[in-house]
């Protein structure tokens, strides 16, 4: 396990999540239940936030890529950790308006943004949005003179970085959905189209090259690419954008097949791109771009556990041992989607020996519904209490109520106290929505 500041078992062999006692918290809450460690979610901002203002002279933005996971609680963190929010949605900007969040310090992204999305960002006030197409330049130019606006844009550019990770999760190879490829001359155009538009004014370019990435190389590589394009751009247009988004990915611990990062880490990076964009911008004669990132994962995914209570108990023998929980892909579906290897614990004897090989089945109705597979556990009981840990990104945020199951609730700890930040579903929440037209009646 990863141990750190605010994860360790305690003295009665229970495993301990910002000062609380898991064990107790599912006894208190029921599971399953989504933890979140509010001190490491703020570390983590923190670190970033910091960099920049040490080694950048406080030029550019630390941006939570809200996607990750996304409640009002979380938008408020991030506006007292003075960062701002990157949105992928019409319910993400509206959950971060909600939440008081301040408008000009939310960017908004996609790759088919929607008229009606595109409409609420410029009601709301967005600061940025990153345009990904020239059909989406049009709209966007449209609606805002219809505002008497002068709409903030970046270009979402792909300069076909390959960085090592999930092929679904890469986002900058030459054939990604994602970006204005600089290899065919398209981003290069976009930039000319954008400058003629009068409602619209281009601050710079951002890129994003994947996620779960560990490699410093890939994230320096794509800061000099874009510091080139801007060089570029320069040369052939006059124009010197002055702001440079390059977007997240930094990778987490989920196993020991992955290093287990430290915050002094997680600087190392920044501070790597940093570097690249500042040598970069001075042999190119440019004046150093303002310097937006966006971590999603890294912020809260290792802040977050879930806990479950072991149910059936399955084994096959000489062939698989089924531990079934009371959760499954509808509150976690990152194995059904990547095979994604998770650590798993009973929390409840988190200090004893595991002796046997299991597989973590959740109780939807599909035999791809693991969440873990061939992983090391002591001898599990019914009853026991189950904990997996770095749940934070991507698994509230993906969640559903397939097979009308609830979605868990999600609790905050800090210093041993523990609050709701999403309240449990209930049988009403399920059939809010649904209707029976009249001639079913
Ligand atoms: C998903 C995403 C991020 C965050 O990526 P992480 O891997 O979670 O850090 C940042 N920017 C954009 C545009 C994204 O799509």
């Amino acid at each position: 396990m990863n141990e750190r500041e605010t994860l360790r078992i305690n003295e009665k062999g229970h495993l301990e999540l910002g000062g609380a006692d898991t064990v107790e918290l599912a006894k208190k809450f029921g599971t399953p239940l989504y933890v979140f460690d509010e001190k490491h979610i703020r570390n983590m901002l923190g670190v970033y936030r910091d960099t920049i203002l040490e080694e950048y002279d406080g030029n550019g933005l630390v941006l939570y890529a809200s996607k990750a996971f996304s409640c009002k609680a979380m938008y408020i963190i991030a506006a007292q950790e003075r960062v701002g929010v990157d949105v992928v949605s019409g319910g993400e900007l509206y959950t971060a308006v909600q939440s008081g969040f301040p408008a000009d310090k939310i960017y908004m992204h996609g790759n088919n943004k929607l008229l009606r999305e595109l409409e609420y960002a410029l009601d709301c006030g967005v600061g940025t949005i990153v345009v990904d197409s020239f059909r989406e330049a049009d709209i966007l130019d449209g609606l805002a003179a219809k505002r008497s606006k002068k709409q903030n844009v970046l270009l979402r550019i792909n300069p076909g970085v390959e960085a090592h990770t999930h092929s679904f999760i890469q986002t900058a190879r030459t054939d990604s959905k994602f970006g204005f490829s600089v290899a065919d001359g398209t981003a290069a155009n976009i930039t000319e189209y954008v400058l003629s538009k009068n409602n619209l004014r281009l601050k710079g370019f951002h890129c994003h090259i994947g996620s779960q990435i560990f490699e410093k190389q890939s994230f320096v590589l794509a800061a000099a690419k874009l510091t080139e394009f801007i060089a570029a751009i320069k040369d052939k247009t006059g124009y010197e954008a002055e702001e440079l988004n390059l977007g997240g990915g930094f990778g987490v611990w989920y196993n020991d097949e992955e290093p287990c990062l430290g915050l002094s880490d997680y600087a190392d990076y920044l501070k790597a791109i940093i570097n690249e964009v500042k040598s970069c911008s001075e042999r190119l004669g440019l004046k150093p771009p303002f310097l937006v990132i966006e971590p999603g994962r890294s912020v809260v995914a290792e802040a977050g556990i879930t806990l479950y209570t072991v149910g059936a108990i399955k084994d096959i023998p000489a062939i698989k041992k089924y531990i079934a929980i009371d959760g499954g892909m509808f509150d976690n579906p990152r194995y059904a989607l990547y095979q994604s290897k998770y650590t798993v614990l009973l929390a409840n004897r988190a200090d004893e020996k595991c002796t046997e090989k299991v597989s973590i089945a959740g109780k939807c109705c599909e035999s791809g519904d693991l969440i873990a597979v061939d992983v090391p556990l002591p001898k599990a009981e019914s009853g026991d209490i189950m904990a997996v840990l770095t749940t934070g990104a991507y698994n509230y945020s993906m969640a559903s109520n397939y097979n009308r199951n609830f979605i868990p609730a999600a609790i905050l700890v800090k210093d041993g106290k523990a609050d709701y930040i999403i309240r449990p579903q209930t049988y009403e929440d399920l059939v809010r929505n649904d209707c029976i037209p009249e001639r079913l009646k």
